[in-house]
């Protein structure tokens, strides 16, 4: 019994695989980025801030985002080289989803190291195969902006997904793709 739709000619053959063909490319691409840190779990991981006085005081990351740098202020991340005793935030369920329907789905953290992130998903079952985690070792958004920008033109991305709970990172990204055609849906994770 025929259920195809098209009766089985060489033509009507080539017609349908061309309809597919047509409708698989007119399906928008779209760049799929999360955050880590306080977007898709919350850990006990602080940054110290060492005063110009040589004085340690430690942030969260949320209280991090806020912070304005006094002169001479460093700042150390040596506790985000593990991820300490985490919470799953409910962004998190997007994730998963996004894995099943995304070919891949991205990770953009201001961590420096990427095997203490892939070694958390691959323990709570998720598939890394799917999922690229780039750490850029910067806190500064203009930083995640430079990564999505370039990976939207050289990929060609129609649209770009962005969630962040940094107030700073979402704007810095927001201004970037002001003047661009591409769609850009920006989710500040509060
Ligand atoms: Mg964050």
């Amino acid at each position: 019994m025929m259920t195809t739709g098209y009766c089985g000619s060489c033509e009507c053959l080539f017609m349908s695989s061309l309809v597919k063909w047509q409708m698989k490319n007119m399906k928008a691409k779209t760049l799929t980025v999360f955050d880590f840190d306080d977007t898709l779990v919350k850990t006990t991981c602080r940054i110290k801030v060492i005063t110009k006085t040589g004085r340690e005081k430690w942030l969260d990351p949320a209280t991090f985002n806020q912070y304005n740098p006094r002169k001479g202020e460093q700042f150390c991340f040596q506790e985000f080289a593990e991820v300490k005793e985490p919470v799953m935030l409910s962004h998190m369920d997007k994730f998963k989803r996004d894995i099943v329907t995304n070919k891949k789905v991205y990770i953009l953290t201001s961590r420096d190291k990427r095997r203490p992130i892939r070694k958390f998903l691959a323990d709570i079952g998720i598939d890394v195969s799917k999922v690229a985690v780039i750490t850029l070792g910067s806190s500064n958004p203009e930083d995640k902006a430079d990564w999505l920008q370039h990976k939207a033109q050289k990929y060609n991305f129609d649209s770009v997904y962005f969630a962040d709970d940094s107030p700073k990172n979402i704007e810095a990204v927001k201004n970037r793709f002001e003047k661009t055609s591409k769609r850009v849906i920006l989710d500040l994770v509060t």
